[in-house]
Order: C-alpha cells, then structure tokens, then sequence
C-alpha cells in the first residue's frame, strides 16, 4: 500500500488552522490529525486526548527523554510536540497525515520527511487576525500581545513553507487545502514504480 502524504499546517495564533482543521476533517474522510502533547493548561471545552494530550512540564520532559516526540518545541509559554508513534503508523496505512504545528517544529519535521508538503495560512491581513484573537476570548490582553509578538516573528520564516493560503472564506480556504494535499498523491517521485511499470509494457509494444 502506498503510503499517506504527511502535510504540515502553521500560521499565526488566530488565523483559524483549529477551525479549518475540523472542517477538513468533517468534510473528507481519509485525515489523521495528530494529537499534540503540551504542557499549556486545557481551553473552556478542550479534551484531553482529542485536542492535546495536557501533559505536565515533568511528564513532557520525561516523553523527551523517551524518545516520543517526532519533534517538540517551546511557544510562549510552554511546550508542544508531536508523538511520532500515531504519525508513522497512520502513515503507513495511507492515512493522509496532518500536523498542526509551529514553525521550528514545521523545519525539524522537513528534515526527517523532505516529502512533506508545509502549509501556511495566514488571515487576510495581521488587523483580521487581531479581532479574531481577541474574539476568541481565550487568552488574556498580555498573552495575546506575546502571540502577535510570536507572529511578527513567524511572519519572517513564511517563505520556507511551500504553499501560502489565505483564510477569508472559512469555505473556500478548506477546499483549496484538501487540493493542495490531494495533488500531492500525484507527484511523479511518489509513482515511480507505476512508472516504471508503463515504461516496461511499453517497450514490450
Ligand atoms: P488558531 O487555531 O489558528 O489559533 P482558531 O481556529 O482558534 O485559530 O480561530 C481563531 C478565531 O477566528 C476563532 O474564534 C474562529 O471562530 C475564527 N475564525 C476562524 N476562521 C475564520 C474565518 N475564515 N472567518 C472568520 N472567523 C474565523
Ligand atoms: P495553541 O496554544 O494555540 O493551541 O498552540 C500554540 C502554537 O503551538 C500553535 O502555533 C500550534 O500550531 C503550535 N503547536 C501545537 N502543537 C504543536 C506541536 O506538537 N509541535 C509544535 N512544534 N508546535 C505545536
């Protein structure tokens, strides 16, 4: 069986990439989102196991030590990484994988799988993005100025993603993202034994 695409998604804090996830995921069956581990304490409705595993500092440290993150890595406040376990096995059933993560786990995740696609999604401007963080109503005034400080410095690394899409209509930005990631199934370094098949019944013309 071939294997799944593995896609990374980031953007800045309030661009929406927890909403567009679940619409995704609603709408077309073969996702796998990974569950992150962290040590950020639970938002009012968060599952433990559904949107993070919440960790304590010590158990993430000791997940560290154990060799369970595919990659991990501090924003703001606390930590967040990826178990490599989920994403590998899913991987291998053909699962499409996606990772919700941010930017130094995004480049540590290419360089174990240059096959990765990384996405950014970004609002329509850094005012949209503004009134959708404080709409939110999750954090405070001062975490909310720390994650715009993240985004100006996030904004800086955009250009090492491979494709930019931008959040207006919630609508129209899950579709071009399923595209994107289904293209991806049709890149010729991920059929070449097809390929070589064609090539051999040709030569038999
Ligand atoms: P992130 O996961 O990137 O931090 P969220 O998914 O939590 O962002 O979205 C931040 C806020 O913006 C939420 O209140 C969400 O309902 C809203 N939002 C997300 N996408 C859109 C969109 N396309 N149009 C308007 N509001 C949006
Ligand atoms: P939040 O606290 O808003 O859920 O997430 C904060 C940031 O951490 C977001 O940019 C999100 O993409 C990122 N993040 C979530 N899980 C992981 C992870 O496993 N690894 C890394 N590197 N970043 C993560």
């Amino acid at each position: 069986m071939k294997k799944g695409v593995l896609t990374v998604v980031s953007g800045f804090s309030g661009a929406g990439k927890g909403t567009v996830m679940s619409l995704l995921l609603e709408r077309y069956q073969n996702y796998a989102l990974s569950v992150s581990a962290t040590t950020r304490e639970p938002r009012e409705g968060e599952i433990d196991g559904q949107h993070y595993f919440f960790k304590t500092a010590k158990e993430f440290q000791e997940m560290i030590r154990n060799g369970e993150f595919l990659e991990y890595a501090k924003y703001v406040e606390n930590d967040y990484g990826t178990p490599r376990a989920y994403v590998e096995k899913m991987l291998d059933e053909g699962r499409d994988v996606i990772l919700e993560i941010e930017l130094q786990g995004a480049m540590m995740v290419r360089q174990q799988f240059p096959d990765a696609v990384l996405i950014f999604i970004t609002p329509p401007s850094i005012d949209v993005l503004k009134k959708r963080l404080v709409g939110r109503g999750t954090e405070s005034m001062e975490i909310i100025q720390a994650r715009l400080d993240r985004a100006v410095e996030e904004s800086k690394g955009i250009e090492n993603y491979d494709y930019i899409l931008v959040n207006d209509r919630l609508d129209d930005c899950v579709t071009t993202l399923h595209g994107i990631i289904q293209g991806v199934h049709y890149r010729m370094s991920r059929n070449l034994s097809f390929v070589e098949e064609i090539q051999r019944e040709a030569k038999r013309i």
